[in-house]
């Protein structure tokens, strides 16, 4: 824990309401009732590495013959995937990406790099070959006008015509079904840091509130009208993590505030994929909620990744899965965990 105290402002109620909208009715927040949980992540993760059957989906994200039916139900109906008919009998159906699904990609490459950067709990995710230019992938999203990198500072806000539109949030407490519950057989483990820290919707949104600039414990709660103890909850978890700190501000009675770490800024990139991704692929009928403008070039923003060795821009059809996953340093030095499938496509 950091102990400081800030001279900073502190958020005018006006300012915590702009917040409030932002956050519900921003394109991030649609995008997440879309993909905003740990299977719909797990399914996108191994349709991008060219996992297609039922069967192969079950064991490679442990998810319950149930569950996967009505994920994959979800998902169709929203119109990630398509069934598409296999071999001789015709009722054999495979789960292929639609452009909408395939659309995702610089998310799950986003995902991908903060887990390789971050994770490793459960081993870090394959290498990526960009087949164009035969060196490692090292993706890096970037400004699709001018090209130039996207940190907070580049970024302005503005609400859109859409702002205020936007669903009551849910208000289910379901319990998160964690990493260590689906460890069957076969389960490939890669990529569960990032989907267990971030593939819940409120974490996300908890996430977007601390990048506005809140910090206290009654000003996120205001923002995101949660319940306190779903709230509670996500930050612990955040803190479990290492994605937030707390920081004392007041020693009687002692009081914190919580700050993201550069593990925590380090997901800015996500966001903005998603909020991309929401923007042109979850249309709202009211309009964005959220406008995004890169400072750098005026532009309204749209992003793109590009390969860090050669800057071309990175489709999926170019990027070849290299080896197995990797074992962390905590896996080489204790061995446990169990031991990460990936398929070679
Ligand atoms: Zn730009
Ligand atoms: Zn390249």
């Amino acid at each position: 824990m950091t102990t400081s105290r800030t001279a900073r402002r502190t958020p005018r109620p006006r300012d915590i309401e702009t917040i409030r909208v932002l956050l519900h009715s921003g394109e991030v927040a649609r995008a997440l009732q879309v993909v905003g949980d740990r299977w719909s992540f797990l399914l996108m993760r191994d349709a991008f590495i060219g996992v297609r059957r039922f069967e192969d989906l079950r064991r490679r994200t442990g998810a319950s013959r149930g569950t996967l039916t009505a994920r994959l139900n979800a998902m169709v109906d929203a119109g990630l995937f398509y069934r598409s008919p296999y071999g001789s009998a015709p009722s054999r159906l495979e789960y292929r990406l639609t452009e909408k699904g395939l659309a995702f990609y610089p998310v799950a490459l986003c995902m991908w790099t903060w887990e390789n950067r971050w994770g490793g709990e459960f081993g870090l995710p394959p290498r990526l070959i960009h087949t164009t230019c035969g060196k490692s992938l090292n993706p890096s999203l970037v400004c699709a006008h001018c090209e130039t990198g996207i940190g907070w500072r580049h970024l302005v806000f503005k609400p859109g015509p859409g702002a205020h539109s936007y669903p009551a949030p849910p208000t289910s407490t379901r319990r998160r079904e964690s990493a260590a519950s689906s460890n069957g057989d076969g389960v490939d483990t890669t990529m569960f840091h990032s989907v267990d820290t971030v593939g819940d919707r409120w974490t996300a949104l908890l996430v977007g509130a601390l990048f506005f600039g809140l910090h206290r414990y009654d000003d996120i709660n205001a923002a995101l009208g949660i319940a306190t103890n779903i709230l509670a909850d996500r930050l612990r978890r955040l803190l479990a993590a290492g994605v937030i700190e707390q920081r004392l501000y007041q020693d009687h009675p002692p009081r914190h505030e919580y700050h993201l770490t550069d593990k925590g800024w380090d997901l800015l990139q996500f966001t903005i994929a998603m909020h991309d991704w929401g923007t042109h692929w979850i249309p709202s009928p009211h309009g964005p909620g959220l406008l995004l403008r890169h400072r750098p070039c005026g532009k309204r923003l749209r992003v793109k990744v590009v390969c860090g060795s050669c800057g071309a821009a990175v489709e999926a059809r170019e990027v070849q899965i290299h080896g197995p996953a990797r074992k962390s340093a905590a896996q080489r030095r204790g061995g446990q965990g169990k031991k990460p499938l990936v398929r070679r496509t």
